[in-house]
């Protein structure tokens, strides 16, 4: 029997944030979209991340309005309509990690940093929270401790909430064996699983694969030197929740973060602190040991009383996948159109329903007549799970007396 075939307005790769907030806003729109996903849908950045929905204000440390604070300004709002399940798509199945986010500093600097938001006009500004209103963890803060309206949510549950009305898009490819190929009429995609094949054919065809958009650029003929990588080493932190409080949000230092920490916990019941921010742009350069001795004397500089000896240190990398800007952050979402191949990045999660309007915009540009929401997987082909978080993969966890730099 030959393969199946299945006509679409847009074939997308990678379920990740963006393409699956890509494929919600495509089907909104009536457009028949498919998705491809060679893994676990959100295995990469999605689940890596520290699910914080920004409003731009570490953007803005400097005291200017940024391109980038611009850009992410309005997204909060818009998260926190879907999350009520007052906008689309309906993310009521998503867990909230926290409602807002603490902002401190080491020393009495905050005034200076309360002021900026309100000042070069972000929506989300912070508030400066009186002793008493303090999170326990904050209480021997030395500086001003102030709350910061973004909420914090669990990456795992927002891809369950956006996979969740897709069941007949979603497709388990396997990378390998997958062909795509373009000319002026379209897009051909092969996609290949456990034997079974199919043949997927569309106007457009939007790569959302994080890290693995340089091998599908290439696989489509163009140069994967138009994105770049830059590389975090995240470091975890976990114990018991009789041992570990909960903290959500960033020591800030200057124009610096000097470290953000977001709290999670895992399948056997932990708390698990992912600890970035600063320390994390330092840990690329050094070893993972290293890495680890540097977030922890970080982390106890920052968080003054903290007590980490029952806990046990862990580091992942995690290397964020971007259209090349010189190295430097895309200061918004970026998308790169090659005749029907569109190579989008979100650059932040927040950012994942305006590069869905941005990717919706350039499908349209290529097929301007929808036709309708349709186009179904082939019968009984697998579809893709959701990824777990790096705290629940195999890997070395140190107990905290190894991490102590040696006495003498
Ligand atoms: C450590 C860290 C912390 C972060 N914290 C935040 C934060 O707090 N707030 C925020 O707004 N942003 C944050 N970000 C940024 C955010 O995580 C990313 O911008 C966003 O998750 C990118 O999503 P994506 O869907 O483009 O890519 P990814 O999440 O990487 O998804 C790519 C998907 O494509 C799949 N794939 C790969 N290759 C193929 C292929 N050949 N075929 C088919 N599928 C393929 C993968 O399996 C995966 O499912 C953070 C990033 C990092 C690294």
């Amino acid at each position: 029997m030959p393969d199946p075939t299945i006509q679409a307005d847009a074939i997308i790769f990678g379920g990740g944030v963006a393409g699956l907030w890509t494929l919600h806003e495509l089907t909104r729109r009536g457009r028949a979209a498919i998705l491809l996903e060679a893994r676990a849908l959100g295995q990469g950045q999605t689940l890596w991340s520290q699910g914080i929905i920004h409003g731009g204000l570490k953007y803005t440390l400097t005291g200017l309005l940024t391109g980038s604070a611009e850009a992410i300004r309005d997204m909060p709002a818009l998260w926190r309509r879907c999350l009520a399940g007052e906008g689309t798509p309906d993310l009521r199945g998503v867990r909230l990690r926290a409602p807002s986010c603490w902002l401190w500093q080491t020393a009495s600097l905050m005034s200076r940093v309360g002021m900026i938001g309100a000042r070069v006009g972000l929506r989300v500004a912070p508030e400066v929270v009186e002793p008493a209103r303090r999170p326990a963890v904050l209480r021997a803060c030395p500086g001003t401790v102030a709350e910061l309206a973004e909420q914090v949510i669990e990456p795992a549950s927002l891809i369950a909430a956006l996979a969740a009305p897709h069941a007949g898009r979603l497709m388990l490819t396997d990378p390998e064996r997958t062909t795509l190929s373009a000319d002026a009429s379209g897009a051909t995609v092969h996609a290949a699983f456990a034997g079974r094949g199919a043949v997927l054919r569309a106007p457009a065809v939007i790569l959302t694969a994080g890290n693995g958009n340089a091998h599908l650029r290439r696989l489509a003929g163009l140069d994967p030197a138009a994105m770049q990588v830059r590389p975090l080493r995240m470091v975890l932190l976990r114990a018991d929740p009789d041992r570990l409080p909960e903290l959500n949000g960033h020591c800030v230092d200057g124009s610096r973060t000097r470290v953000t920490i977001t709290t999670t916990a895992d399948d056997s019941g932990r708390r698990v602190w992912q600890i970035g921010g600063q320390v994390a742009e330092d840990g690329v350069s050094m070893t993972p040991d290293e890495a680890i001795a540097h977030a922890r004397a970080e982390l106890l500089a920052s968080v003054p009383g903290l007590n980490t000896e029952h806990a046990e240190w862990s580091t992942y990398d995690a290397p964020r996948a971007e259209l090349a800007a010189g190295g430097k952050r895309p200061e918004d979402v970026s998308l790169a159109e090659d005749g029907p191949i569109i190579t989008a990045f979100p650059t932040k999660l927040a950012l994942a329903p305006r590069l869905a309007d941005r990717a919706a915009e350039a499908v349209a540009r290529r097929a301007p007549t929808p036709t309708g929401p349709g186009s179904c997987a082939p019968e009984g082909w697998p579809a893709p799970a959701v990824a777990a978080g790096p705290w629940d993969e195999p890997r070395p966890w140190r107990p905290d007396r190894e991490t102590r730099p040696a006495r003498g």
